[in-house]
């Protein structure tokens, strides 16, 4: 099963529900596919709940872009809580996004967030990924285990988490890795998972920045990819469907 997930990140209105409603009717009609993959989509806390009961029986689920590290209720202003989240009825959220990272979200407070999303029975898509000075220094599969070690806890299961392997460098500039070293991460990653959690679990990894209905041709041959988490080509219906219809060519 590959994951098409799409992260709409500061963007979308009420009427933005009509992208969701394309994506929806096409993946209804492709019958020859849609078996084999799930598209999530997550649009901003403002439509969550709204979206959420519209598309309750559908193939897609939504899914939140972030959680509070604080549980239940609290004198939090501005903050959503994954318990919060749960009671919306949405399965789903991403922590860890790169964007976060970069205004402040540390190890510390990841940990924080995926312990209470883990408490809330959430479905967690955690992103990792090293930035341009540390893919210079060769120091990627080192920023990448770290980022995994400091936050998630030894004795998880992994049967509620996907890890998105996201290089900053590559978010939003149209820049890919390269097959073969995408192939090469992926594999060092799993084979650090698989040797420092004692996971029942499979893992599940998908890659995310800059994918379109273009770059997505590279990653088709690429094994251990579980699928993609989707930014800028994931707030036009057309684009995202065109991403899944080339994927499948
Ligand atoms: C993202 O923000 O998670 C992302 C992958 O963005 P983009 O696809 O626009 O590079």
């Amino acid at each position: 099963m590959k994951y098409f997930i799409g992260n709409w990140k500061m963007f979308g209105i009420p009427g933005s529900i009509k992208i969701i409603e394309r994506i929806n009717n096409f993946l209804s009609k492709d019958k020859k596919n849609n078996k084999k993959y799930k598209v999530i989509i997550a649009p901003p806390f403002t439509l969550l709940s709204s979206f959420n009961r519209k598309f309750k029986n559908k193939r897609i689920s939504l899914c939140a872009q972030n959680c509070s590290q604080f549980d239940n209720f609290g004198a939090h202003t501005g903050s959503v809580s994954a318990y919060m989240i749960k009671a919306v009825g949405i399965k789903h959220v991403i922590i860890g996004h790169s964007e976060n990272r970069a205004s402040g979200e540390n190890d510390v407070i990841l940990r924080k967030k995926l312990f209470t999303a883990i408490q809330n029975n959430l479905n967690i898509i955690f992103c990792i990924g090293e930035n341009k000075t540390q893919k210079r220094n060769k120091l990627t599969l080192q920023v990448l285990k770290k980022q995994i070690k400091n936050v998630i806890m030894k004795n998880c299961n992994f049967k509620n988490i996907i890890i998105a392997y996201e290089p900053v460098w590559s978010i939003g500039t149209g820049k890919i890795p390269k097959p073969d070293e995408l192939q090469k991460t992926l594999i060092s990653i799993k084979k650090f998972l698989k040797s420092h959690f004692r996971s029942k679990n499979s893992f599940k990894i998908l890659y995310g920045g800059s994918v379109d209905y273009k770059s997505i041709h590279n990653f088709k041959l690429i094994k251990d990819l579980d699928g993609f988490l989707i930014g800028g080509a994931s707030k036009s219906s057309k684009k995202f469907i065109d991403i899944i219809k080339n994927f499948y060519k």
